[in-house]
């Protein structure tokens, strides 16, 4: 018989792709999240709506493949030229630069500073909450530069210098000296290897050069200097009077390079497409900010935001964790049904979208508190909760970060281990804003060291919870416990964890109590208040309203 020619081969000869779930991608990253939403309008900045959609809508396009590219092709340190001249730079790949570039001209790194309406932290929050979605790695950065200005203030001549180019919406990668630059990034350069947290331990040594007041010569090294091309860092170091804060820039004012040399970057467990390097400092010129010996309070400033913004990070990636599960669920049949139908993955699911709320809830409460203590008229009693409430959050929404995109990626399947799907990657970026500006235990000391500083702290803490009391039963119950935590301050350094972990859920729920649907704050409560919940996620009890739960935080067919 003669042969017959075949039909074209198909993309696959066995059998049609079925059951695959579409991408979510070209999304509205904004107008996805309900309760940011809600939060935007609620917290003070709903004149920030149309931007913030506006950031949504580009933000889940094409940054979402930057994000990808970033880290398929992370930075590469080159240290000489070709000629074998030290050149000290990091190359990005330009998805890096992209991404940077976008978040600048956003202002993620600067509306706060440069905005006049009341609730521009609010804004800001809920602008970077909505990007950093696509990616983390950029962020690092852009929060150091947002974080470093009110620092820097506290050296008039030198912030004025640098503030205009570390808030400008530009954004401008080449090393130059500042006054070339249209703009600029600030890094931080704080950990030394014998001490990240007890930052006292520092031994890089400042010395004063003589006739030039208020300039030092910095000789010692970094353990930890992340995004090391940006223009600035501020640098703590060993003055005779004791630990100080310095401004000390890559380029140097007469364009040559600054003594700042890269030894090696660090091969990170993810933010892989952020680089983290390992510096020297070879007596390089640095100008003092704040006064000599009072270092740590004078980065303590910036501390402060940077903490902040690790709860936003943690919210972010917690978004685009039940962004990406429930839509899974959605799409995604198994044994003849919808896995977002069937009982047990509801569970998981809303247990995953509750999480999600209350870290996006509390991330915008505190952001409140920002625009509060800086221009609103109960500024003390806002800079009293903000200080207390900050690292309450960024212990407790910074630990519960890494289980959250474990359990998401699980809702995936075996789609959700790999690296296509995205979630390997959140998964690995999540312990990062835990262990980066202070740790969990850190933080945790950290709550005790404000409470026995200032007892204001704590009653600006409980006028918070109990600006819900009444409106249920199981926080009423919860929040005397708590108090009675503060009675015994016998082997309390012990009881931290125990004691910050009760605050955080205390506050969260107070919060959802008051703002949330009532589906969500019923499960809050039931589940992380009166403990009617398994260790696991997916353990709310019979009679939470998972459906309505779920259905609240989906991705809807565009
Ligand atoms: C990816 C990445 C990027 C970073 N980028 C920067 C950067 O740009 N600039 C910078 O300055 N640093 C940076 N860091 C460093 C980071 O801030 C430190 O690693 C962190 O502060 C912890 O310090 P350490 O590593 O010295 O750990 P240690 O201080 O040795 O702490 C180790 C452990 O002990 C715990 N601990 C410490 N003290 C106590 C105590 N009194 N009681 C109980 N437990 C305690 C901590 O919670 C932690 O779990 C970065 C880190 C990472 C991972």
């Amino acid at each position: 018989m003669a042969h017959q020619p075949r039909e074209p081969a198909a993309p696959f000869q066995t059998h049609e792709v079925a059951n695959q779930v579409p991408p979510l991608e070209d999304r509205n990253l904004f107008d996805d999240n309900v309760a940011l939403v809600e939060a935007l309008a609620r917290e003070g900045a709903g004149w920030a709506h149309e931007r913030a959609c506006e950031v949504g809508a580009v933000w889940g396009g094409a940054p979402i493949r930057w994000g990808f590219e970033a880290n398929e092709h992370p930075p590469r340190l080159k240290t000489f030229d070709r000629y074998g001249h030290r050149i000290d730079e990091v190359e990005f790949h330009r998805a890096w630069h992209d991404l940077t570039g976008l978040a600048v001209s956003h202002e993620l790194h600067s509306l706060p500073w440069t905005c006049a309406e009341d609730g521009a932290h609010v804004a800001r929050t809920a602008m970077y909450l909505t990007a950093a979605q696509a990616e983390g790695g950029f962020a690092c950065p852009i929060t150091m530069t947002f974080a470093a200005v009110p620092a820097l203030r506290a050296q008039p001549d030198v912030a004025a210098q640098w503030v205009p180019r570390l808030t400008a919406t530009t954004y401008d990668p080449v090393l130059r000296a500042a006054g070339e630059k249209r703009s600029a990034l600030c890094g931080m350069a704080m950990t030394e290897k014998q001490g990240g947290s007890d930052v006292r331990a520092n031994t890089t040594v400042a010395r004063r050069l003589p006739g030039a007041p208020g300039e030092y010569e910095l000789t010692g090294h970094k353990w930890f200097c992340s995004a090391p091309m940006c223009d600035l860092f501020l640098v703590l170091a060993q003055a005779p009077e004791g630990i100080s804060c310095f401004a000390l820039p890559r380029i140097l004012p007469d364009g040559t390079r600054n003594a700042f040399h890269l030894q090696r970057l660090k091969d990170k467990l993810g933010n892989r497409s952020n680089a983290s390097s390992e510096i020297e400092l070879h007596g390089a010129w640095a100008q003092l900010v704040g006064e000599p010996g009072r270092g740590v309070p004078t980065i303590i400033e910036m501390v402060g935001h940077t903490r902040l913004d690790c709860v936003i990070g943690t919210a972010a990636g917690m978004r685009w964790g039940v962004a990406n599960a429930t839509w899974h669920a959605a799409h995604r049949s198994a044994f003849g049904a919808r896995l977002a139908d069937q009982p047990l993955m509801r569970n998981v699911l809303a247990d995953l979208c509750v999480e999600s709320e209350a870290a996006t809830a509390l991330a915008m409460r505190l952001a409140r508190a920002c625009d509060e203590a800086a221009t609103g008229a109960s500024n003390t009693r806002a800079a009293a909760f903000k200080r207390l409430a900050t690292a309450v959050g960024k212990y407790w929404v910074c630990k519960r970060g890494p289980g959250h995109a474990f359990e998401a990626l699980e809702c995936l399947g075996g789609n959700g281990y790999v690296e296509e799907s995205g979630m390997p990657r959140l998964y690995r970026e999540m312990p990062l804003s835990s262990i980066w500006e202070g740790s969990g235990n850190v933080m945790a000391l950290d709550v005790l060291r404000a409470l026995s500083r200032s007892p204001e702290v704590l009653t600006a803490f409980l006028d918070e919870l109990d600006a819900a009391a009444g409106a249920d039963a199981r926080l009423d119950a919860f929040t005397p416990a708590l108090r009675d935590e503060f009675a015994d301050l016998e082997a309390i350094e012990l009881r931290a964890r125990r004691i910050v972990e009760r605050m955080a859920l205390a506050l969260q729920g107070a919060l959802l109590v008051r703002y949330a649907p009532a589906p969500v704050a019923d499960a809050f409560c039931a589940s992380r208040l009166a403990g009617d919940a398994g260790l696991q996620y997916g353990t709310l009890p019979p009679g939470a309203d998972v459906q309505a739960i779920v259905a609240r935080h989906t991705p809807q067919p565009g």
